[in-house]
C-alpha cells in the first residue's frame, strides 16, 4: 500500500487544495493525519479567540477582556445550548468554503472536514450518544449543488468522534433565499419554519451535534435546533466550521 502510494505521488504528486502549491515536506500534518493543504494557507486560518459569547460563540470586537453573554444571547436564550466555530469566516478560508460550495471543489473537505473533527474531538471528547446531523439543503437546492458541504464536512465529524451520523431525519422543507445579502432580523424571518424532524423515536433524550459550514448570526442553527428541541432532543450543539466576526 505505501509502496502503491509512494508511486501515485510521483504519478500525481499531492498539491494543496487551497493554493495549488505541489506538496513536498511542507504540507500540515494535523493530529497524526496529513492534509492536502500547504503551511503558509493552514496558518493563515484564524483562530475564534476569547473574549467570546460562551453560548452563541461570537466572538467580541475589542479583543480583550473574559468571556461574557453577548447582548442576543440576554435577550433570547437560543434553542442551542452551545455553538462553536474553530476559525473566522476570513480571508483563504472563506475562498476555500466558498469554492467549495459554489464551485463544486468537493475535495476541499478532505482537508477542511478533518480540521473540524480535530477542533470537535478537542472541544467535546468522545462523548456517548452523540448524534450528528448536518444542517440540510432544501431538495431543490441539493440537486442544483449536487451535494450538501454540510454532510461532506460532518462525515469527517462522526467518523472521527465515532458517533452516529443522520442526514435524513432534519429536513428543510421551505425554500429560502441565501442568507448572504439580508440583515439579522432577515435571517430569522427567513428560515422561520423552514425546517422539521421525522423519525423522532431514533434520537428522543439524545445530544444532538448540528454541522454547518458558516454561522453568522446563527439563525438557521438556532431554527433548527428549535424544532429539534421541540421533537425530544435532550440537548444541541452546534458546530460550524467557520463564523463571521460579528454579526
Ligand atoms: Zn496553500
Ligand atoms: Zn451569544
Amino acid at each position: 500500500m505505501k509502496l502503491l502510494s509512494g508511486f501515485m505521488d510521483l504519478i500525481y504528486p499531492s498539491r494543496c487544495g487551497v493554493c495549488g502549491v505541489f506538496l513536498r515536506e511542507d504540507g500540515v500534518i494535523h493530529e497524526g493525519q496529513e492534509l492536502d493543504l500547504c503551511r503558509p494557507c493552514f496558518n493563515s486560518f484564524v483562530d475564534v479567540g476569547s473574549p467570546i459569547c460562551p453560548v452563541c460563540g461570537k466572538p467580541f470586537a475589542s479583543g480583550a477582556g473574559e468571556d461574557h453573554l453577548c447582548a442576543d444571547c440576554l435577550a433570547t436564550k437560543p434553542f442551542f445550548a452551545i455553538a462553536r466555530a474553530p476559525y473566522l469566516y476570513e480571508g483563504l478560508l472563506m475562498t476555500a468554503i466558498h469554492e467549495l460550495k459554489y464551485a463544486r471543489k468537493t475535495y476541499l473537505a478532505r482537508f477542511l472536514g478533518p480540521l473540524l473533527a480535530s477542533y470537535a474531538a478537542g472541544w467535546l471528547g468522545g462523548p456517548d450518544g452523540l448524534l450528528i446531523m448536518p444542517v440540510p439543503l432544501h431538495p431543490r437546492r441539493l440537486r442544483k449543488r449536487g451535494f450538501n458541504q454540510s454532510l461532506l464536512l460532518a462525515r469527517h465529524v462522526a467518523f472521527s468522534l465515532k458517533a452516529d451520523l443522520d442526514y435524513l431525519s432534519l429536513r428543510r422543507t421551505r425554500f429560502t433565499q441565501p442568507q448572504t445579502a439580508l440583515s439579522s432580523e432577515e435571517r430569522k424571518r427567513n428560515v422561520r419554519k423552514a425546517f422539521d424532524v421525522v423519525n423522532t423515536a431514533g434520537y428522543r433524550r439524545r445530544t444532538v451535534l448540528l454541522i454547518d459550514d458558516v454561522a453568522t448570526t446563527g439563525s438557521t442553527l438556532n431554527e433548527c435546533a428549535g424544532v429539534l428541541k421541540k421533537a425530544g432532543v435532550k440537548d444541541v450543539y452546534c458546530l460550524t466550521l467557520a463564523r463571521t466576526a460579528t454579526g
